[in-house]
């Protein structure tokens, strides 16, 4: 190769490039827990909620397993004019005394009164929705209705599913990228700052469960065209229900959970459910290494309501003795 071809294969590979340099990228670091405590909690002295500091700027919430066995995540992420809350929770949680408390905490060590609160929601399942009622009347806050015309009216949709819209938090600038398919209103959110990419019930290490397979195929293809060229740090989505063994799951419904695949997951897992649903022509259930394609037809549901309250009895000896 003469020098010049040398000059242009450089300047080709520095285009294509997503970071010329494994410096971290500029992104906003963070660090992830390397367990959560559902290995065997101790109700008594738990918390409904754990809180674990992403970055100063930057929350993840669990939802206790001592209060519903969904045990979702939440998020508040904070810029310098408003703070997020991406979904309220599951059953039998005080959400907002946890998101008050956070924020509070937050004010005093950025030494400010106030900040005001932007509530969204993945999408309108009950297990992320259950605390609406807990901020519908929260002073100085705006409370996105979990709906698509709400959503749609918010971010300045025109044209939903296909397009993007940006949505700033104060020198923290995020992507809305909508994905319909579990529900119609599932949008996913990329954060500019830290480069994590929350996407709801759609993609996390669990059961993904379709209710739409035309739709979700299409927003799992356009989610990982969306990935392309950006800088992805962590795909977080909204529970943990795979285990640390390739292919194995927790039974539907399951409280404890001793030894749980970790949550963050990668671009390369939104590139193999795009593969994996570019072969299927139709719904069926396909297990992957970290996640399950899941469709939802009324035979599931029967079997999943049979299996939820088999092992929600067989737990809640451990939990409640
Ligand atoms: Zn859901
Ligand atoms: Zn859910």
């Amino acid at each position: 190769m003469t020098w010049s071809w040398l000059a242009l294969f450089s300047i080709a590979a520095i285009s294509w490039a997503q970071a010329p340099q494994p410096d971290g990228a500029g992104l906003e670091p963070g660090v992830l827990p390397d367990r959560w405590p559902t290995a065997s909690p101790r109700c008594m002295e738990m918390e409904e909620y754990y809180v674990h500091e992403y970055n100063p700027n930057f929350y993840m919430l669990r939802q206790s397993p001592c209060t519903d066995y969904e045990k979702p995540f939440i998020y508040v992420i904070f810029g310098t004019e408003k703070a997020l809350l991406w979904d309220t929770g599951s059953r039998n949680a005080r959400t907002r005394e946890a998101v008050d408390r956070l924020i509070e905490r937050w004010l005093k060590v950025n030494n400010r009164t106030s900040i005001p609160l932007i509530v969204v929601h993945s999408h309108h399942h009950s297990d992320h929705v259950a605390g609406d009622a807990q901020f519908e009347n929260r002073p100085d806050t705006t409370f996105v209705k979990p709906d698509v015309e709400s959503i749609k009216a918010f971010f300045g949709f025109h044209n939903w599913p296909e397009e993007i819209r940006t949505y700033d938090l104060g020198n923290r600038v995020m992507d809305i990228v909508p994905i319909p398919g579990h529900t119609d209103d599932s949008f996913a959110l990329y954060d500019h700052r830290t480069g994590v990419l929350l996407t709801g019930d759609t993609v996390y290490p669990g059961r993904l469960y379709v209710t739409d397979f035309a739709d979700f195929k299409k927003s799992i293809h356009r989610l990982a065209a969306f990935t392309d060229g950006k800088l992805v740090a962590h795909v977080l989505g909204n529970h943990i229900e795979q285990t640390r063994t390739p292919y194995l799951e927790y039974p539907i419904g399951k409280l404890l959970q001793p030894d749980e695949h970790e949550l963050a997951m990668d671009v390369g897992t939104i590139l193999e459910l795009d593969r994996a649903l570019s072969h299927m022509n139709g719904p069926a259930r396909v297990a992957l290494r970290d996640l399950t394609i899941y469709p939802l037809d009324p035979e599931v549901l029967k079997q999943m309501r049979a299996t939820q309250h088999k092992s929600k009895e067989a737990d809640r000896k451990i939990v409640y003795p």
